[in-house]
């Protein structure tokens, strides 16, 4: 199940209970039944008295309609509901829900990033026939902003080059990535993470797939790379520890539906393969 993103509601649904992907700062709220989480219908939510600030229509799940909305942060809820982060919606919600509210909430985060314009300090108002903001003095726009990154898994015959990030909560290792330069190719900036990041050369870059990650608004160009040289050498700011690693001494990896987890995977099933 997958969301059919559309700016404008289409009229074949309308009128139907609505799925609401509400939002308190980083939060979405759930319905928690049995262990496991769903997203609220519109219907369930009357009773509860929640101020939206602010809604956006998303498009078309299943053939429910659905809406970003963005809660005061004053919202109480009742027993039953609760808030809970995005990404422990990986494991209830299954991958087309998590993307549809990863959505939600970088509709909603770039709305209240850009309640004021950037280059004049004056309000910005809604564009009307598209997904943009427009300061209503120098009729400045704002989209939604996306920060591409690449994600690459590099391989030396059966080793996969994994690391630790420094700073990341979680100790668990995964493929390299980093956001995109200005200026930069998709290619380019493969090299050069995996060259700022551990000291190693990469060759053969091949695309792989991307994936969308509100966190707050990047999406990941995955590739796979062969390595082409060096020696491993941790940068010492974003990676604490680097290595090869066999699928037979891997360490703890990403959780599932991450493109990093996927990468991971896919090194996995060939190394079956040619095994
Ligand atoms: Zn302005």
């Amino acid at each position: 199940m997958k969301l059919v993103m559309s700016f404008n509601p289409d009229p074949e649904v309308e009128g139907k209970d609505a799925c609401i992907f509400a939002f308190k700062g980083e939060q979405i709220l759930v319905i928690e039944a049995e262990g496991s989480y769903r997203i609220p219908r519109r219907s369930e939510l009357e009773s509860l008295q929640l101020t939206g600030i602010r809604e956006h229509y998303l498009g078309v799940l299943d053939t429910a309609p659905c809406y970003a909305v963005d809660l005061d942060t004053g919202a109480d809820i009742p027993d039953g509901f609760c808030f809970t982060g995005l990404r422990d919606l990986f494991e209830h919600l299954g991958e087309g829900l998590f993307s549809a509210a990863g959505y939600a909430f970088q509709i909603l985060h770039w709305d209240r990033m850009h309640q004021f314009c950037g280059k004049c300090g004056a309000p910005a108002e809604y564009a009307y026939a598209e997904r943009a903001k427009v300061c209503t003095e120098c009729r400045a726009v704002y989209y939604p902003r996306i920060s591409p990154a690449v994600i690459v898994a590099v391989k030396k015959g059966s080793q996969l080059l994994l690391a630790r990030n420094k700073q990341r909560k979680h100790k668990f290792y995964s493929v390299l990535a980093g956001f995109v330069e200005p200026g930069e190719t998709l290619e380019e900036c493969v090299k050069r993470e995996v060259r700022e990041e551990t000291g190693i050369k990469v060759k053969n870059i091949r695309y792989f797939a991307s994936q969308p990650w509100p966190f707050p608004n990047a999406l990941m160009i995955g590739f796979t790379a062969d390595y082409a040289g060096g020696e491993i050498r941790e940068d010492g700011r974003e990676i604490a520890d680097a290595g090869w690693f066999t699928p037979e001494n891997l360490p703890r990896v990403p959780g599932p539906i991450s493109i990093a987890r996927k990468l991971i995977d896919a090194f996995l099933e060939e190394q079956k393969d040619t095994s």
